[in-house]
């Protein structure tokens, strides 16, 4: 993939379509877009989302409709407004809709789980393997959410580096970070920290990583066992989030349950409660 004239053209190995939406302002000023705000869709599929946001009557758009079929679809240019943001702010600046760049990420969003059942607001059923469990970083209770593709995951990564090289990229937000309270995409199922700082580190020539927002600890604690499992689900079979925890490394901890901690260190997972010691701000459950 590459972009020219405020478009992203496929290759070989990737299509990109482009599906102009009639809901968008006018360009950017000058030395923006510097954001890349990212959504998901909480919807269906890629197709049903670029319908609504083509939809004049909507009055919503994004720059870029990613699918988990793999699909890539503009359907603004990169030099235009598009409306994707709606009432936000970050660090004094208010309507980001006007400093940045929208991706959809096509994925349900938040799940309700309904005994061993899991279903997206318009009532589809998600299999527990496309099920994530975390805690969101605008809340403090676990919630169950649609799972990220590692394709998608990738494929996000890979277009926020063409757009960083391409614009003056300076920050990769959540419209959860702008909208809080009124939004919660693109979740917690997303590793947004992790690829932003990724993402921005490489590009910033040792002037530090960005701080990463992160969802208000219960507590602190410190790693006692010589090396601990870190699993995307609290049980000793789920699949491992990252390397282990090396000895004396400090964690915070965003949720509990029975014999397992919701900790986040470099990366965010489930690790077994007997082997940390909880240092700081302990509550009570
Ligand atoms: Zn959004």
């Amino acid at each position: 993939m590459k972009i020219t004239r405020h478009l992203l053209h496929g290759d070989a190995a990737k299509k990109v379509a482009f599906s102009a939406s009639p809901n968008h302002g006018g360009e950017f000023a000058a030395g923006l877009p510097d954001t890349i705000v990212l959504h998901c869709t909480a919807g269906r599929d890629a197709k049903s989302a670029i319908l609504t946001l083509k939809d004049p009557t909507v009055k919503s758009s994004s720059h870029l409709v990613v699918g988990r079929d793999g699909s890539v679809t503009q359907l603004v240019p990169f030099n235009a407004i598009a409306w994707h943001a709606g009432k936000s702010a970050w660090e004094g600046r208010t309507g980001l809709n006007d400093f940045s760049l929208g991706i959809e990420i096509d994925n349900a969003g938040r799940l309700d789980r309904q005994g061993e059942k899991y279903f997206s607001w318009f009532g589809k059923e998600y299999p527990r393997d496309e099920v994530f469990e975390g805690v969101h970083r605008n809340e403090s209770e676990i919630s169950y959410w649609h799972r990220y593709q590692e394709q998608d995951i990738e494929l996000v990564r890979k277009i926020c580096s063409l757009l960083i090289k391409a614009y003056p990229i300076k920050l990769i937000l959540g419209h959860e970070e702008i909208a809080p309270g009124r939004k919660v995409d693109p979740g917690p199922a997303f590793p947004l920290d992790r690829l932003r700082e990724k993402l921005l580190a490489a590009d910033r020539d040792g002037s530090g990583p960005p701080s990463p927002v992160i969802a208000k600890p219960l507590a602190s604690g410190v790693v006692i066992a010589s090396s601990l499992n870190i699993r995307r689900d609290p049980l000793a079979s789920a699949p491992k989030a990252a390397d282990p925890l090396a000895q004396g490394a400090a964690v915070k901890i965003l949720a509990r349950k029975p014999g397992w901690l919701y900790v986040s260190a470099e990366c965010k997972g489930w690790v077994s409660a007997e082997f940390v010691r909880e240092t700081a701000g302990k509550e009570g459950g």
